[in-house]
């Protein structure tokens, strides 16, 4: 049967303490017991229902989870205070010294960092590599290896894993395949296709407001349980948990994530073909030039599009900036980092959210300096728009 994300989010329903049409807010980090018993039960895990600490759980936390564990079809989800609060206490509940990762060399620069510089501490090694090709991926790894890790459409390269492909070498190898599915929300779903564990950072489409930080471990009940135990848990011991007001406010804004999906989508894709037609070297998913178009259309629900983000390349870091201040000034986007806006937001991936990657590294990828990463907003009327952006090329010579 079809997976119908925006679908199975919409079948929880819940009601608030006095009927109201949201659930309640729980508006407190401690927990009363009638019995001191209940209270030990619970700090050994035994007992439903009960809660503890707010940095354990909150009711609020567990309905936003619930509400992204349907979404991507997981037993169970964890909220966590941010996307890297997600990533570092999956990674380091999977992982001891001496363990090591085959990751995406093209990935969010802060995960890129923390598996660089920041996991060798604790005698955690990684491989970077072109996740693209499963040969390569096979090859790194070693009999040390526990978990291949990549984002489903790579930050900022978009770049496309074969989720199928890449899940067959984990089961072969026995790793947890991990996905990072910031940048594909319901139009992918990393889990249906094999993915042992799914990520997200919250902050970007699904809450949708640049409002909030926040991030999510979708996964079974096993694995998620396990980074909430008080003994050795990484989510519960690391303490990136979320807070209950802001989980609330994002299980709202999750209500339209389905329609914010379709418009990104709709206009990223008018954007890319005009682009392209333009002459200038343009990456979509969603184009047929780009080189895992095919298997993302194998992959993805189809009524969701391709997704909101694409990127051009403008020539030079000083084009590039040029054209951004410009499209600022006509009131096109912001100048910012982070995605999944209202409006359109651009950066240069380069000198931003990947600087964190050394220069050689990044030539190696294939990251030029030119490089503007794009998410597209939900602008009603995408050709004024088109036009508008444009004249603006042509004005600072990129077209
Ligand atoms: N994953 C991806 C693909 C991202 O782009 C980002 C942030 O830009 C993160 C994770 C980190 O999320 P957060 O900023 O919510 O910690």
């Amino acid at each position: 049967m079809k997976f119908k994300p925006a679908d199975n989010i919409q079948d929880l329903q819940y009601f608030g303490e006095f009927g109201g049409v949201n659930p309640s807010i729980s508006d407190s980090s401690t927990y009363t017991f009638l019995e001191a018993k209940t209270m030990f039960d619970t700090f050994e895990g035994n007992t439903d229902g009960c809660y503890l600490y707010s940095r354990h759980t909150s009711p609020s936390n567990l309905y936003l989870g619930e509400a992204l564990a349907a979404m991507e079809g997981t037993e169970t989800a964890n909220v966590a205070g941010s996307g890297m609060g997600a990533i570092t206490a999956t990674i380091l509940q999977l992982c001891g010294a001496g363990d090591h990762v085959v990751s995406s060399r093209t990935i969010y620069g802060g995960t890129y960092a923390f598996l660089k510089n920041f996991t060798p501490r604790m005698n955690i090694k990684t491989s970077f590599v072109d996740i693209t090709k499963l040969e390569v991926v096979e090859k790194a790894i070693t009999e040390n290896t526990k978990i291949l890790y990549c984002e489903s459409v790579s930050n900022p390269l978009l770049e496309v894993a074969d989720i199928v492909g890449l899940a067959a070498l984990a089961k072969k190898h026995n790793l947890k395949l991990v996905i990072d599915n910031t940048f594909s929300p319901l139009s992918i779903s990393p889990a249906q296709l094999g993915a042992d564990v799914v990520i997200h950072s919250l902050t970007k489409f699904i809450n949708g407001t640049s409002d909030t930080m926040g991030g999510v471990v979708c996964g079974t009940n096993e694995f998620v349980n396990s980074q909430k135990s008080v003994i050795d848990g990484a989510s519960m011991l690391l303490g990136a948990s979320m807070d209950s007001l802001r989980s609330s406010a994002i299980l709202k804004n999750m209500r339209t994530l389905h329609i914010r999906m379709k418009q990104h989508s709709k206009n990223a894709a008018f954007l890319a073909e005009k682009f392209e037609a333009d002459g200038l070297k343009t990456v979509y998913p969603g184009l047929k030039s780009h080189p895992s178009h095919e298997i993302f259309s194998k992959m993805m629900n189809k009524e969701y599009g391709y997704g909101g983000m694409l990127t051009i390349d403008a020539g030079s870091l000083t084009k590039a900036n040029e054209l951004m201040e410009l499209m600022q000034e006509k009131n096109l986007g912001y100048l910012a980092v982070s995605l999944g806006f209202y409006k359109t937001l651009f950066s240069a991936p380069g000198t931003s959210t990947s600087s964190e990657i050394p220069e050689e590294e990044q030539k190696e990828m294939g990251l030029t300096d030119g490089l503007i990463r794009f998410s597209i907003g939900l602008d009603n009327d995408i050709e004024r728009t088109y036009e508008t952006m444009k004249s603006c090329m042509l004005t600072v010579g990129v077209l």
